[in-house]
């Protein structure tokens, strides 16, 4: 067993009703929750009754990990809301009119449904984005509004237009959903909950079940989480509640800090336990963040502490823009790791939106700094990827309207879109799904014979697969990528890296999958993990690279050491922020800044620039107001490096290029046997390259890795 406080203790071993553990920063919230479950199971409560939600993916998986440790040998439910929904949901699919096999659509394929039903109802989706109107969607089913309930309340003397769109393309949306035996993020939730809601005795006998209840993060609840809680634990209270409501940063995406604040009086039996001790940071990082979070109006005052060194000071850097700054925090990374053996997985570096992290990555490929952006879902936004998992999807759930019309005509099958058209509009007066239309093509009455024959041979084609026959998920993929001859053309060159490298990876995901799941693999399984990824999924502590990030996916981690970037009016906070004068949206934005402050154990630095470039244009900024409220270590560039670092700076800096690749060697046709090649290739390139970066030249950076020679071996 971990070392733990009293309080601590006392949270461990509290058993029965409710508990909630209020508790700052770095105080060991969730080390309590994880060794409550190792002691539950200790006590002999069966495993399978314990029911922990975490925040993230990897929250769940690292918790896992340290249960078995602690507890080894033992399976139990710790997973996400969403992971947690979804399970429910297959299993009571029935219920709502859903098929198990139902697929998790992403937000480009509400997108897609979206604006097929803009169409169909003859609204401009230039003058309403659908990216808007999924928005308020969103909102109304975090806030459990159904479609229907929506286009009720819709009053049209008070409603403005935007409204009455939305109002009307809901309920369409909602019942292309069903019809595509298709959810989204929000319906997972919204749907379980409705449910439970009135199906009482299920409510019951799965409240039964889960015997235990613990949540961590508790604070970034929203309504239909909250309730979803609730149900659950209704007749048995075992439920542990952990979370700090000055680290509630999910308002915009629905959540409820009240929640937390309101849980005492939820379950008027529950007991109060509050840590007083940071473990994580210094007693400097601690102070700055104190003097921050301080300003917050809406918050109970608490305060932090730490038995922890003072530790060096906060340091506030202004550099001239972006590009400066971001060479600047790379040099630093540079000279942490060489005068003071900083390992670049104790480095973290965040920023208020993704947009940030360009320069960044451009500025440590110069520098030579190995680095991970948590950015795993642009990997299932991928053209290739959405389309191999298309298919997938529409072998798995032949409802799949999104993924019929995403792969019907690609590779083009001269199946065009007013064909496509002409066969939806027949399929939903006959209430029959696009893979059942097709099934009865030779009846359609005015499509031409050329068509029918390319719809009937796509309808072949998809009855062909299966992952049953094909044995394993790999090997269900390949034979896709190979029947319909997706890789057809391609060469291993320079212009088809990108993609088929993506494929070669997407194999490697099927691979794991199957390696993970020898007993029961499943497409919707397997479709699911891709559905539910989250930019962190795919980010190693143990990799040996830094670590960037936004400061709201950084949530219950830690690093030694903390860049903070872009610490400037209109990105944290937000313009959106300031725009709305919102004093919630305000304080929110604070508490954002905040939670990216405490994650740093040892190390923290803020940057801002004078001018950054943004959008397209080159603006002047003004500091951020945060900066102010904290006594920070200001320096300004110059200071804050050696001048041999400065003087560097001022050299022309090249951009860094690609690696000077051999790829004509390469240039032979790629098939789905080969593709693998493809990366052992590039393996090999990459070992030519000065792998050992932290022992690399202490003396000066490599100004230009372009110029560096790899040979193909
Ligand atoms: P956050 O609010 O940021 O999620 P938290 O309250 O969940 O933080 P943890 O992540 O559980 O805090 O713990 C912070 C760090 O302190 C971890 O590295 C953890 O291992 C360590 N820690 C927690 N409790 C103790 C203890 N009693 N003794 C030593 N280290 C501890
Ligand atoms: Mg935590």
């Amino acid at each position: 067993m971990e070392r733990l406080t009293e309080s601590q203790q006392t949270a461990v071993e509290h058993q029965f009703g409710p508990l909630l553990v209020l508790a700052g920063p770095g105080s060991g919230k969730t080390r309590v929750i994880t060794h409550r479950i190792a002691r539950l199971v200790d006590r002999g409560v069966d495993p399978r009754r314990i029911l922990a939600i975490t925040f993230t993916n990897k929250a769940a998986r690292e918790m896992s990990d340290r249960v078995r440790r602690l507890v080894p040998g033992r399976q139990m439910w710790i997973s996400t809301f969403h992971k947690f929904c979804a399970y429910l949901l297959r299993r009571n699919a029935r219920m709502i009119g859903l098929k198990s096999n139902f697929t998790i659509f992403s937000t480009s394929d509400q997108k897609s449904v979206l604006k097929q039903v803009l169409n169909d109802l003859d609204i401009d989706p230039v003058h309403y984005p659908p990216g808007n109107i999924l928005n308020q969607i969103s909102k109304a089913k975090n806030d459990l509004v159904s479609a229907n309930q929506f286009a009720r309340n819709f009053n049209e003397s008070t409603g403005d237009h935007y409204q009455a769109v939305v109002a009307r393309a809901f309920p369409e949306y909602q019942k292309l959903l069903l019809r595509s035996n298709a959810v989204d993020f929000d319906d997972l939730l919204m749907h379980v909950v409705q449910l439970l809601a009135e199906n009482n005795e299920l409510r019951a006998q799965i409240d039964e079940h889960y015997q235990y209840t613990l949540v961590d993060e508790y604070q970034d609840t929203n309504l239909a989480q909250y309730q979803l809680i609730r149900m659950l634990s209704h007749d048995q209270q075992n439920i542990c509640a952990t979370g700090d409501p000055d680290q509630s940063i999910y308002g915009w995406r629905g959540a409820r800090i009240d929640n937390i604040l309101r849980f005492e009086r939820d379950y008027p039996e529950s007991q109060l336990v509050r840590l007083q001790d940071n473990f994580r940071s210094t007693k400097s990082i601690l102070k700055a963040a104190d003097e921050l979070i301080a300003h917050n109006v809406q918050r109970k005052p608490k305060e932090l502490f730490t038995n922890n060194d003072v530790g060096k000071p906060v340091e506030l850097h202004t550099y001239t823009d972006g590009r400066e700054e971001a060479d600047m925090v790379a040099a630093s990374i540079k000279q942490l790791a060489e005068s003071e053996g900083v390992n670049w997985s104790d480095v973290a570096i965040f920023y208020r939106v993704n947009a940030l992290s360009r320069e960044l990555e451009l500025a440590l490929t110069r520098w030579q700094i190995p680095y991970q952006v948590a950015a795993g879902v642009a990997f299932y936004e991928r053209a290739e990827i959405k389309d191999m998992l298309s298919y997938l999807r529409l072998i798995c759930n032949p409802d799949d309207y999104a993924a019929f019309a995403r792969i019907v005509n690609r590779p083009t099958r001269g199946i065009g879109k007013q064909t496509q058209n002409k066969l939806r509009r027949w399929a939903a007066q006959n209430r029959w799904t696009m893979t059942e239309a097709i099934h009865h093509v030779e009846e359609h009455p005015t499509l031409n014979k050329r068509a029918k024959f390319a719809l009937k041979k796509f309808g072949e084609l998809m009855d062909h697969f299966s992952l049953a026959d094909s044995g394993s998920m790999e090997q269900l993929l390949r034979s896709v990528i190979d029947r319909i001859g997706y890789l057809k053309g391609m060469k291993f060159t320079e212009a088809d890296y990108e993609q088929t490298s993506n494929i070669e990876e997407l194999l490697t995901v099927a691979r794991q999958y199957d390696k993970e799941n020898p007993d029961d693999p499943t497409l919707e399984g397997f479709l699911e993990s891709t559905s539910l990824a989250s930019d962190l999924d795919a980010i190693d502590s143990e990799a040996g690279q830094v670590t960037l990030m936004t400061m709201h996916a950084a949530k219950g981690l830690e690093f030694p050491h903390v860049f903070i970037i872009g610490v400037e009016q209109n990105l944290i906070p937000h313009e959106r922020a300031l725009k709305t004068n919102d004093a919630s949206e305000y304080e929110e934005e604070r508490r954002l800044l905040f939670v990216g402050i405490t994650r740093a154990e040892r190390g923290l630095v803020l940057t801002q620039t004078r001018q950054r470039a943004f959008r397209g244009k080159t603006l002047h900024t003004i500091p951020s107001d945060f900066v102010r409220e904290m006594s920070l270590e200001q320096l300004n560039m110059a200071s804050g490096f050696g001048t041999s670092t400065s003087s560097q700076y001022d050299r022309d800096w090249s951009r860094p290029k690609e690696p000077a690749h051999d790829w004509n060697e390469l240039s032979q046709e790629i098939t789905v046997d080969n593709l693998h090649l493809l990366g052992d290739k590039l393996d090999a390139l990459k070992a030519n390259q000065p792998s050992d970066l932290n022992s690399s030249s202490a003396e000066e950076p490599p100004l230009d890795p372009g110029s560096f020679h790899f040979d193909v071996g």
